[in-house]
């Protein structure tokens, strides 16, 4: 092979080098170009991966509220682990018998009640409490002894109680409220009969609707105190 073929193949080499680097180089930086300006295509984080918070405040369901507790950091966004089941299946019939409650409204005989536990609401949901109807004013009163925990404003609900027994198990929530008793306040302890409220139409019952909403709840905790498993009333009130 001569010197000139040499060269030639050497310059070829040469050519093909430069060009595959600057082929490389062109390549790389248009792609750089692509990293830089295109949105990442991975989405956004997503809120935290905890359950859904509770609904808004219902007659059915007790509102999210903030606990009252200023030291309880946790919000309504618990994970999973941190919800605890009730033990055994909630029942009015564990609770008759055992438990002495009066009808939080005075004047209202037990044998005048109905159950209205298991009636329809709007949204599909259930009632899940017991309607006790009554003229406006009429004093709503603790149903047992125990501790008012939350004094809330709900949409449905209207002026709202919510009072925790005192072996800390269940949760009494009054609503349609005309408003509160004089003095009534979070962290009071009321005993079983003390007026606590005056029955009105307050919230989604309808104007001139009066009558006491009552629900009774099972609480695995009762720093979570909406989120009780309700029981029927009825065959606890109606004796
Ligand atoms: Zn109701």
């Amino acid at each position: 092979m001569g010197t000139a073929q040499t060269r030639v193949v050497i310059l070829a080499l040469t050519a093909a080098l430069l060009a595959a680097v600057l082929w490389t180089l062109k390549y790389r930086s248009s792609i750089s170009v692509i990293e830089t300006n295109q949105p990442s295509p991975t989405p956004a984080f997503s809120p935290s991966g905890g359950t859904i918070p509770p609904g808004p405040a219902e007659e059915t369901s007790p509102p999210p509220a903030p606990s009252p507790e200023p030291t309880q950091a946790a919000s309504p966004f618990a994970s999973p682990e941190e919800t605890r089941e009730t033990p055994t299946p909630a029942s009015e019939n564990s609770f008759v018998g055992r438990l002495n409650l009066i009808v939080p409204v005075a004047g209202v005989r037990p044998d005048q009640l109905i159950d209205t536990f298991g009636d329809a609401r709007s949204e599909g949901r259930v009632h899940e409490a017991i309607d006790i109807p009554a003229p406006a004013g009429t004093p709503v009163l603790a149903a047992a002894d125990g501790e008012i925990i939350k004094l809330f404003p709900s949409e449905r609900g209207g002026t709202t109680i919510y009072q925790l027994s005192t072996d800390k198990k269940l949760v009494f929530y009054y609503a349609h409220l005309q408003r509160y008793a004089e003095g009534i306040a979070v962290g009071n302890r009321v005993h079983q009969g003390d007026v606590i409220a005056y029955v009105g139409d307050s919230g989604n019952a309808g104007a001139g609707n009066y009558h006491l909403h009552f629900s009774i709840s099972v609480v695995a905790d009762p720093k979570r105190y909406w989120e009780g498993t309700n029981i029927n009333p009825y065959p606890l009130l109606h004796r």
